[in-house]
C-alpha cells in the first residue's frame, strides 16, 4: 500500500513542528496540519508572550530599583497598548520563522484542522490524505471553570489580548500560570487577589520554595487567599463579584481562571483510529511515544505527562530520529529542570525535600539571603537556594531556587545533577564572585536531615538558615 506521506503530523506546535522538520530533514515525505497558529501554545499564547509580559513587569521594578543606585527616572504609568502591540509583532515574526523552517525542510504545510477518518486516513480541511505513520501533537487547552457565572471569567488564552490592563484582577488558581500572571499584573500596577485551594501556591514544588513564594507574592502586593475556592461569579456593569467558599466576596474588573489544562482530543476521531486515551482524554503512549495503534504516535501536552515545551520538542525530535534517522536520541523525563516565571522566579531540578525523604535520609542545605542586587534598592527581596543530597551516596538529588536569575542558573546546575554530581563535586567547584549563583557551591553547613521516619530531625520549613556568602560579600 502506498500512502501520500511517510509521516503526517497533526498540530504545528512545539512538538509537531520539531518532529515534522527533523523527519523531513531525514528525507521522509512529511505533511503537517495546523488549524490556528504556527508555533502552537508556547509561541502564541504561552511561554513566549508570557515571558515578554513578565519582563515588562520586571522593567518597571528595575526602574524603581535604580533609584537606590542614583538614577532618577520619572514614575510614568505603564502603556499596555505599546506592550501588546510590540508583543504581537514579535509573535508574528516567530510564526513566520516556524512556517519557514518547515518549508525549507521540505514538509508540506496544511493550514487546516486534521481529523482521523480511519487509522491511515485523515480529513485535512476537507481534503483526504493518507499516511504510513501519524503523529498526534495537538497540545492542550485551558479548562473552563464550571461554577455559576464562569462565563464572566477569562482563561489564559484571552489574557494575551486584553484591550486594557484591568485595574483590579482576581486570579483563580495556585498553579504556575496563576502565580506568573499575579506577578505580571501586580508588577504593571494592578491590584491582584490570588485565590487557591491549597495552603500554599505551586503544589508539587519544594515546600520551602512554596513558602518563600507566598511571602514574596505578599511582599509584592498580591493579596493571597489560601485554602478557599470560588463558588460563583456575578457581573454588574463592569464589576465582577467573586464569591468564595469562606464567604468572602472579592470585587474586580477581571476574573482570570487558571484552573488547569486538558488535552486537545475532542472531535479528533481517535476511536476511528484505535487510539486509546486515559485521564481527561490524554493519549496513552509507551516510552517511544507509540500509542495503542502500532503506527500512530503522540507527543507533547496531548499525552499530559510533563507539559513543557522542551519536553514536547525533545519527544518530537527523538521520534523523528527513531523513525527516519540514525535511531532514537537518548533522553529522559527524569530530572527535567523547570521554572516558574513568578516575581521573583523559581527554578527546580530533581527531587524535592519531601520526595527525597520518602526514599531515605537526605541532607538538606538551605540558604536565604538578600541578594546584592537589592543591597541598595530597599526592596525586601530574599533569594532562597536549596540542595537536597542523598545521605548515603552524597549524590545531589535536587536543587531549588527562588530569586532573580533562578531559571538561568538552574539550567547549568541541571547538567551537573543529571551527570550524577555529588555534594563533594559542588564543594570543590570554585565559585564566580560576586554572584548569587556562587552560593550553590559554598553551602557548607547542613541545615537539617530530612527523613520520612519518626526519628527525623527535620525542623519547620526554611530554617535554621545559613547566611548567604554572596550577601556578606565573602564568597571567595
Ligand atoms: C500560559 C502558558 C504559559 C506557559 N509557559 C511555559 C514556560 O514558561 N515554559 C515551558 O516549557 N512551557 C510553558 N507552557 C507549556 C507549553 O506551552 C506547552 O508545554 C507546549 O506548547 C506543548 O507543545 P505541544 O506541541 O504539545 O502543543 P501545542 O504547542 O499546544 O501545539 C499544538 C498545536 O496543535 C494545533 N491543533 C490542535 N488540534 C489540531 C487539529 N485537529 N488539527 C490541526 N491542528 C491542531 C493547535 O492549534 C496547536 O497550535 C506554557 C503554557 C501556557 C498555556
Amino acid at each position: 500500500m502506498t500512502y501520500d506521506f511517510d509521516l503526517f503530523v497533526i498540530g504545528g506546535g512545539s512538538g509537531g513542528v520539531r518532529c515534522a522538520r527533523i523527519a523531513a530533514g531525514h528525507g521522509a515525505r512529511v505533511g503537517i496540519a495546523e488549524e490556528r497558529h504556527w508555533g502552537g501554545t508556547c509561541v502564541n499564547i504561552g511561554c513566549v508572550p508570557k515571558k515578554l509580559m513578565v519582563m515588562a513587569a520586571d522593567y518597571g521594578a528595575t526602574v524603581r530599583d535604580a533609584r537606590g543606585f542614583g538614577w532618577n527616572f520619572g514614575d510614568g504609568p505603564h502603556d499596555w497598548h505599546t506592550l501588546i502591540a510590540n508583543k504581537d509583532s514579535e509573535i508574528s515574526r516567530l510564526n513566520a520563522i516556524y512556517r519557514r523552517l518547515l518549508d525549507s525542510a521540505g514538509a508540506r504545510i496544511f493550514e487546516a484542522r486534521a481529523t482521523f477518518v480511519d487509522a491511515h486516513t485523515l480529513d485535512v480541511g476537507g481534503q483526504r490524505v493518507t499516511a504510513d505513520k501519524i503523529v498526534i501533537a495537538t497540545g492542550g487547552h485551558p479548562t473552563q471553570p464550571a461554577f455559576p457565572g464562569a462565563e464572566h471569567c477569562i482563561i489564559s488564552d484571552d489574557a494575551f489580548f486584553l484591550p486594557e490592563r484591568p485595574r483590579r484582577v482576581v486570579l483563580l488558581g495556585g498553579g504556575y500560570i496563576a502565580v506568573e500572571f499575579a506577578g505580571i499584573f501586580a508588577g504593571l500596577g494592578s491590584e491582584v487577589d490570588l485565590v487557591f485551594r491549597q495552603p500554599l501556591p505551586l503544589r508539587g514544588f519544594d515546600e520551602d520554595l512554596r513558602t518563600a513564594l507566598a511571602e514574596a507574592l505578599a511582599a509584592g502586593g498580591v493579596r493571597l487567599h489560601p485554602g478557599v475556592s470560588p463558588v460563583s461569579v456575578e457581573a454588574a456593569g463592569g464589576t465582577k463579584r467573586v464569591h468564595l467558599s469562606d464567604g468572602a466576596v472579592l470585587e474586580a474588573d477581571l476574573v482570570f481562571a487558571a484552573l488547569g489544562r486538558a488535552p486537545n482530543v475532542a472531535g479528533l476521531g481517535l476511536d476511528r483510529a484505535g487510539v486509546a486515551t486515559g485521564n481527561a482524554g490524554a493519549v496513552l503512549v509507551n516510552g517511544q511515544s507509540r500509542t495503542s495503534a502500532e503506527h500512530i504516535y503522540a507527543i507533547g501536552d496531548v499525552t499530559d505527562r510533563l507539559n513543557l515545551t522542551p519536553v514536547a520538542t525533545a519527544e518530537g525530535h527523538a521520534l523523528a530520529d527513531g523513525l527516519f534517522g540514525p535511531g532514537p536520541r537518548t533522553w529522559t523525563l527524569d530530572r527535567v529542570a523547570t521554572a516558574v516565571f513568578s516575581s521573583p522566579p523559581i527554578a527546580s531540578v530533581g527531587l524535592t525535600e519531601q520526595q527525597a525523604a520518602k526514599r531515605g535520609p537526605a541532607d538538606i542545605y538551605v540558604s536565604r539571603f538578600t541578594p546584592m542586587r537589592h543591597a541598595l534598592t530597599g526592596r525586601p527581596r530574599k533569594t532562597l537556594m536549596k540542595l537536597v543530597v542523598d545521605q548515603a551516596t552524597q549524590r545531589v538529588l535536587g536543587a531549588h531556587m527562588l530569586g532573580e536569575d533562578a531559571p538561568e542558573i538552574m539550567q547549568g546546575l541541571s547538567i551537573a545533577i543529571n551527570c550524577g554530581a555529588t555534594k563533594a563535586d559542588f564543594d570543590r567547584t570554585v565559585g564566580i564572585h560576586p554572584t548569587a549563583a556562587e552560593e550553590f557551591v559554598t553551602l557548607r553547613t547542613r541545615t537539617r536531615v530530612a527523613a520520612a521516619s519518626p526519628e527525623s530531625d527535620a525542623p519547620p520549613l526554611i530554617g535554621p538558615q545559613e547566611i548567604g556568602a554572596a550577601e556578606m560579600g565573602v564568597g571567595f
